[in-house]
């Protein structure tokens, strides 16, 4: 029989950038898995955890913790501190100085719903319109269509073409006087699109429309600056950037927040209440209702840290390389489709084997150690762009390696031969 895995050769990585050096930091890819070592290729799910990450988050609640902004007693003050540190850095991790533009939400998702409701119900009108595209997942699709519904705004689609690339002629005859928001991610979770942002919200702006960008592919990939990107809003996850579940973060321009209402309401939000009328906290704690995710922050802030600590321009080159070297090897195995060809490509490979659907495909990878999604990814749109409902999607991360895509194009060349 075949062998499982090829044998492991010298990592080759972009100068300034050891892959193995990096995996080292994760214990979870020690791990055995089906009587081998775990391959994690389900990155743009979630990412694994960094020992930084895990240590981090332990010791604050071994020793460190307290809710915050609230109590004189020293753990409450650390605790407060900690948490107003780690906004910090999601701040200076974005390329902006102002902490006070940065709302900790729990996800890309609530991030999207926080703006549709805040800002989006106060800004629309009858007849406005929000130009979305035709890549984005589900989660910055459906708060923009329930707000066009309430609002009798319209909804507009940036078409992919052939390739997987957003058409920008399209684009530009879809910006008019009525636009009021483009709302459009930076890299795609399915096609792995890299889409040029910046030019797009520079039309947007020209336009007079805001922008909001879905980082949650986009920051664990490479260094991104919002201010450059032209990014009026942007929003990322935690947990696809190596930290916690259950935090991410809004960014808003500055100045933004302050003409929005408030969102949530409750504790932690106000500056007085009483019977007849509350007054509200400055932001961002007025876009903040109740107890936040306080170790998920300190969690996030480690996960920063461990970035930083690499070179991101080197991982980001590395990353770019086994993205190319993933859809070399699938696109050369005989039954395999892969599922569109974009010029600029990151992270995610998504393809098809002749004759085994998807769900067989991953499940029986699985069974071999190697951990990648099957289904629609939430980006229905898109696959349906190509005529697909579902795809295989094995999805890169800075500590994936070469050998971990050959002992992939091994097993996927075995199950065309066999089946699954
Ligand atoms: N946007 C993109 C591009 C994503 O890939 C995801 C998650 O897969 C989300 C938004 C939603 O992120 P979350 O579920 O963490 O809120």
């Amino acid at each position: 029989s075949p062998p499982r895995r090829p044998p492991v050769t010298a990592e080759r990585s972009a100068p300034g950038f050891s892959p193995e050096a990096v995996r080292a930091d994760f214990p979870i890819l020690a791990h055995q898995a089906g009587g081998e070592r775990l391959i994690w290729l389900d990155n743009a799910a979630t990412t694994q955890k960094s020992r930084q990450v895990i240590d981090a988050i332990s010791g604050f609640y071994t020793s460190r913790n307290s809710n915050v902004h609230r109590g004189a007693h020293p753990l409450a003050i650390a605790a407060t501190e900690e948490y107003e540190e780690a906004r910090a850095a999601v701040a200076r991790f974005l390329g902006t100085a102002d902490p006070a533009g940065i709302v900790f939400v729990r996800g890309a998702t609530e991030a999207i719903n926080l703006v549709a409701h805040s800002w989006g119900r106060s800004a629309l009108g009858p007849g406005d319109e929000i130009v979305l595209t035709a890549l984005e997942h589900h989660s910055n699709i459906v708060p923009w269509q329930v707000l066009a519904q309430e609002r009798g705004a319209v909804l507009r689609v940036v078409p992919l073409d052939a390739r997987g690339d957003l058409d920008q002629a399209a684009y530009r005859r879809l910006l008019g006087p009525r636009t009021r928001l483009v709302a459009l991610t930076q890299v795609s979770n399915v096609l792995g699109t890299v889409v040029p942002v910046a030019g797009m919200a520079d039309e947007a702006h020209r336009h007079g429309a805001l922008t909001l960008v879905d980082g949650a592919q986009a920051v664990g990939r490479f260094p991104v600056d919002v201010q450059r990107l032209g990014a009026d809003f942007y929003v990322l996850s935690g947990h696809k950037m190596f930290g916690p579940t259950g935090i991410g973060a809004l960014y808003a321009r500055p100045g933004l927040l302050d003409t929005m209402a408030p969102w949530q309401t409750g504790g932690g939000m106000i500056e007085t209440v009483s019977f007849e009328n509350s007054t509200y906290a400055p932001v961002p704690q007025r876009f903040e209702a109740g107890t936040g995710p306080i170790a998920e922050a300190v969690g996030l802030r480690a996960a920063i840290g461990h970035l930083h600590s690499l070179d991101r321009h080197a991982a980001a080159v590395h990353e770019e390389e086994l993205t190319r070297h993933l859809a070399e090897r699938l696109a050369a195995l005989p039954g395999v489709r892969v599922v569109g060809n974009p010029r600029r490509r990151v992270g995610a490979v998504p393809f098809l084997l002749d004759g085994v659907p998807p769900d067989a495909v991953a499940t029986a990878l699985g069974r071999r150690g190697i951990a990648v999604r099957s289904g629609h990814h939430c980006a229905q749109p898109a696959l349906r762009h190509f005529g697909l409902d579902s795809v295989v999607r094995p999805s890169l991360a800075l500590y994936n390696t070469h050998a971990d895509i050959d002992s992939l194009a091994l097993a996927v060349g075995a199950l065309g031969r066999s089946g699954a």
